[in-house]
């Protein structure tokens, strides 16, 4: 059995929770699902704007994923298993294998969130390993990295 509480999570924010409550940015606990053999994945919201009031541009978006792909693949090479945009433009989805700590998860973030701000390019920002290389911007990311670093204490309220 999992015990959410004891990973660092709030019980009752985990699931789907009424959208017009969420503060941002925000990480939560979306749901986890245990196999058979008791691996566990965990899906993870990086919520970065609250729903329905400032959406992240499509550049913006593009080369934040770019870095946190980067970031938990460097960070957590045995855990993760990927990033995803939300289509509402308000955050990402994060996927990871075995992993479900908070705190393991919200340093991994810091950390990937620092390294944005001393990065010199974006990764992964060329023709041969992006779909759309040409839509990136290096300062939109570090403007949102410092962003979302500022509102750390601020990263467990979700409602
Ligand atoms: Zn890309």
């Amino acid at each position: 059995m999992i015990d959410i509480a004891q990973l660092g999570w709030e019980a009752g924010t985990v699931g789907e929770l009424d959208h017009r409550a969420l503060k941002a940015p925000h990480v939560k606990l979306r749901s986890f699902t245990q196999g058979p053999t008791g691996d566990v994945v965990y899906a993870v919201d990086l919520r970065i704007n609250r729903p329905n009031s400032v959406f992240l541009s499509s550049t913006e978006m593009h080369s934040f994923e770019h870095f946190l792909l980067w970031g938990f693949q460097k960070y957590m090479p045995q855990n993760f298993i990927s990033i995803g945009l939300m289509g509402c433009q308000t955050g990402f989805y994060l996927v990871l294998f075995n992993e479900g700590r908070a705190q393991t998860i919200f340093d991994v973030y810091e950390k990937i969130l620092n390294d944005i701000l001393t990065a010199g390019e974006v990764p992964y920002a060329n023709i041969a390993q992006c779909g759309n290389y040409k839509n990136h911007s290096l300062e939109m990311a570090q403007a949102l990295a410092k962003r979302v670093l500022e509102a750390k204490s601020n990263w467990r309220q979700i409602t």
